[in-house]
């Protein structure tokens, strides 16, 4: 249960005045990412300033600088509304005080609305930016127009906020500032030492300077009233971590020697050689599983380095042992896919492996749980519907979570916590997480990397062309597939909207088989299940040279043949998928070629994109940039799951203090494993405040 202390702070923000219904679902959208949740208090709370405008300048208009913001009072003179005939000219009031006087000029005004604030002949404070008109001073469209009393109420150094279509400043500030009122003095979560160490406020001090700002200039992203706040969002993180990990470890593990048979026996059908990596890899792995504690750990490479097979192989050595292994994967596609690469292998091994999906329905559904509740399926491969209701394993030994970044981080906890007690657990993931973001969602997972590709693959040669230039590649494509090529032909993402993109790729399906008569497939996330398989099938085998797909390909499809990748308006797509787009070629032995088409014109952040899709194949460096163009939740996926990785914290600003918080982390559970101290109890309070209840749970549950 929550701690009550934070309840003000989870409490929906449509207590405070000025939210209304609309306001609430804008601000959802903008500070939650979720337009159907509801505003909540803490949401306006963590919503930070990004600069102040100073206020305090209050010059006699005799004494008005060149330029600036200013606050003046004044008598209100003269209303001088634009003729009815020039209503482009604007609206314009005299006010004055004992040293001169100055006009306020407002563009397509709202006369009843000036009269109202500005009543000829009283006295109000003025503030905004000041302007000249030869030698006629003026303030257009003025910040503030208050009357004395309201003037006494506003602060003069005033934060100003990021915002979003539909939100006034005036009201978000009124918004906050009410919010600010609202927060309760919190019991101090932080090592005294350390947080003196530092020169850090309390936490309520630090949130109620950063929305009430005293000095002119915003304190710097650095600054101690920053760092405060940031550390306590990565100590919340970095202590969830562990916590999850604490409670998997505890939950001992069991120790899966293998006697290596099956292992050999796939080794010896595979049509290649494993590279060094992955035979490495396979030997970190053995040893984990081997040893009594539990496995956690994350097999990172880059698209395309062979991360499969070494799954399979993890999940022989548990079948070795007489468990079971289960390879969950993000769609449906893939699972498939799967299934077809691995099974001749396992036939060669004797391991009987099924798939189950949302497809699997009825008799079938409940024939393959069957098989699996009695121990006649050692490998099931699956989507999200392993973990539902019904799905029991005779004796589960590994769990291996595919493209796993594709889950958001909220899914991987539930996972987590779902997948069981003694159950080894391997996640893979082709996203080349930087080391600081790796330890953010994994804390201290074990890992093994493949760093070298298959022997023979050539380098992919990317192009960047406008789509005016559709025909010539649509020429290009044509003489490529005499030569026997095949290729993918990526739709754009039009909109969030799946029919939409569905309709884009439609079209280009018709427009290039009106080209190519009887050669070209299209895929899509809607067609069903056998329709889907039979056009993979068929590009597979051949019977098509070109497959026109929505994104639905991003991730796993493997197809060797194929050797070249068109995506169309790439502008649109962001550098982790176009790097994902793009690893479905050069699998082959064949020379592959990608092009990015664009529409112009290009903004700078998609231009810079295509650029380093361009320069380079390197996942990891592509990551980095990814995080430096995009920012880390939307790099992680978490956006899919609503929210960002981090509110307060800023993983290029505050790096350095993610290693101090994980090891922050360590020593406090080490001392406290259960929170219970005092200090404990308000860590708690840290968790939920910072929405880490998950972990919470896990404690409670011992
Ligand atoms: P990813 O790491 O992207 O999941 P896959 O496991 O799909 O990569 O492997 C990509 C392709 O490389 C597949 O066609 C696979 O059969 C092939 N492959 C994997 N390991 C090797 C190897 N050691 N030598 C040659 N080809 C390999
Ligand atoms: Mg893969």
């Amino acid at each position: 249960m929550r701690p009550s202390v934070l309840n003000p702070l989870f409490a929906s923000a449509s207590g405070i005045k000025g939210i209304g219904q609309k306001l609430d679902k804008v601000l959802a959208q903008f500070l939650r990412g979720d337009a159907t949740a509801s505003t909540r208090v803490v949401d306006l709370l963590f919503h930070l300033p990004s600069g102040v405008v100073d206020r305090r300048f209050r010059p006699k208009i005799v004494d008005l600088p060149k330029e600036g913001i200013v606050t003046i009072e004044v008598k209100v003179g003269r209303h001088k509304p634009p003729p009815p005939f020039n209503k482009r000219l604007p609206y314009r009031v005299e006010v004055s005080d004992q040293t001169g006087s100055l006009t306020l000029v407002f563009f397509h005004a709202f006369a009843e609305h000036l009269q109202r604030s500005l009543p000829e002949g009283e006295t109000r404070f003025i503030s905004g930016e000041i302007s000249w008109y030869g030698e006629e001073p003026q303030i257009a469209h003025p910040d503030h127009i208050l009357t004395a009393e309201d003037f006494s109420r506003m602060p003069l150094i005033e934060p100003v906020y990021p915002l979003t279509a539909g939100l006034s400043p005036k009201i978000l500030g009124r918004a906050i500032r009410s919010a600010v009122e609202r927060l309760p003095d919190l019991s101090e979560w932080q090592d005294a030492a350390w947080k003196k160490k530092h020169g850090w406020p309390d936490f309520s001090v630090a949130l109620k300077a950063l929305h009430s700002p005293q000095v002119s200039e915003a304190p710097s992203i650095t600054s101690a009233t920053r760092l405060r706040l940031a550390y306590d969002e990565l100590l919340a993180n970095q202590l969830a971590l562990s916590l999850v990990r604490g409670h998997m470890k505890r939950a001992a593990g069991r120790s899966f020697v293998g006697d290596g048979a099956l292992q050999a026996k796939i080794i010896d059908a595979l049509p290649y050689k494993l590279t060094g990596g992955q035979t490495f890899a396979n030997a970190e792995i053995r040893a984990d599983m081997a040893s009594p504690s539990r496995m956690l750990r994350l097999l990172q490479g880059d698209v395309g380095s062979g991360k499969t097979v070494v799954a399979l192989l993890a999940l022989a050595t548990a079948v070795e042992c007489g468990a079971q292994g289960t390879f969950m994967v993000p769609t449906e596609i893939l699972a498939r896919q799967h299934l077809t690469s691995l099974a001749p292998l396992c036939t060669a091994a004797g391991i009987s492996i099924a798939v189950l999906t949302g497809r699997e329905k009825g008799k079938q559904r409940e024939d393959i749980l069957d098989r699996l509740a009695m121990g006649r399926i050692d490998i099931l491969i699956g989507t999200h519907a392993l973990f539902q209701e019904g799905v029991e394993f005779k004796n589960l030994g590994l769990v291996v979570i595919d493209e796993q970044h594709r889950f958001g981080v909220h899914q991987r906890l539930a996972l987590q916590a779902k997948a069981g007690r003694a159950t080894d657990l391997l996640v893979m993931t082709a996203t080349p997480i930087p080391r600081t973001l790796a330890l953010t969602v994994y804390g201290d997972m074990d890992v093994s990397k493949l760093t070298e590709k298959p022997a023979g693959r050539l380098p992919i040669d990317t192009r960047v062309l406008p789509l005016e230039r559709m025909d010539e590649v649509v020429a290009g494509l044509g003489r490529s597939i005499k030569a026997g090529q095949r290729a993918y032909w990526v739709c754009p993402l039009v909109e969030e909207s799946e029919l939409v993109d569905l309709a884009a790729a439609e079209d280009r399906f018709k427009h290039l088989e009106q080209t190519f008569p009887g050669r070209v497939g299209l895929i899509h996330g809607r067609l069903r299940g056998p329709a889907k398989d039979a056009v993979m099938a068929n590009f597979k085998s051949g019977a098509l040279d070109i497959l026109v797909s929505t994104t639905v390909i991003e991730v796993g499809v493997d197809v060797p043949e194929a050797s070249i990748m068109v995506i169309e308006n790439a502008e649109r797509f962001g550098l982790a998928q176009l790097h994902q787009l793009r690893g479905r070629v050069g699998r082959g032995s064949a020379k592959s070629t990608c092009l990015l088409l664009y529409q112009e014109p290009l903004g700078p952040t998609a231009k810079a994109r295509l650029t380093i899709m361009r320069e380079t194949e390197d996942g990891f460096r592509i990551a980095e940039e990814d995080l430096r163009l995009r920012g880390a939740g939307e790099m992680l996926g978490t956006q899919q799951a609503g929210l960002p990785l981090f509110r307060i914290a800023d993983l290029a600003a505050h790096g350095d203090l993610l290693a101090a918080a994980r090891d922050d982390a360590a020593l406090i559970l080490a001392r406290d494993a259960e929170l219970k101290s005092a200090r404990g109890e308000a860590l708690r309070t840290l968790l939920y405040l910072f929405e880490r209840d998950e972990a919470v749970k896990l404690l409670s549950a011992g």
